[in-house]
């Protein structure tokens, strides 16, 4: 399980959209473990906003509970793998939406000046990007989704921008 997949878990049991049995399981867990229990707490109290509950969860989860947690889902993810497998197919695909917008961003030069510098650093280093987007700027579009190995470059230059920093221009 990643930090994303972590993320959303923990947002559903935030807003009370998780489901009954694996939200038991994971009180459970809290009421014995402080670490966990604690970010539990502070957490409900510094961030309220629904909207904003997974983007700012994935910011906040301490090192230590991101451990914690991580070993009592190997767990969970036994006992209800079907919803386990839904997190998983959730970040995946939310990660392809967000890649096909960054690179039509890019396209259409609309990538804020920090993520098209990003870009372009990376891109003067890894051959397999720089002929993607050149092959995409000349013909103007995308064709289909993006190779594995592309979506992977972009998806980690992403995540190297601040959490706040918007990635488009208005
Ligand atoms: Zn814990
Ligand atoms: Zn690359």
């Amino acid at each position: 399980m990643n930090c994303k997949e972590l993320a959303y878990l923990l947002a559903d049991y935030f807003d009370g959209s998780m489901d009954p049995r694996m939200r038991a399981e994971l009180d459970g867990h809290m009421a014995m473990c402080e670490p966990c229990m604690n970010f539990a707490k502070t957490y409900r109290m510094t961030c309220r906003k629904a909207s904003e509950l997974r983007k700012c969860i994935e910011y906040k989860i301490p090192d230590e509970v991101r451990e914690r947690l991580a070993s009592f889902l190997v767990a969970a993810t036994e006992k209800f793998p079907e919803q386990m497998e839904e997190y998983h197919l959730q970040v995946e695909r939310e990660r392809r939406e967000k890649v096909l917008a960054f690179c039509r961003a890019a396209i259409e030069a609309k990538l804020s000046s920090m993520a098209a510098l990003l870009v372009e650093s990376h891109c003067a280093n890894c051959r397999e990007c720089k002929e993607y987007f050149d092959s995409v700027l000349k013909t103007r579009g995308l064709n289909g989704p993006h190779p594995e190995e592309i979506q992977e470059h972009v998806t980690r230059l992403m995540e190297s921008l601040p959490p706040d920093e918007e990635f488009f221009l208005a």
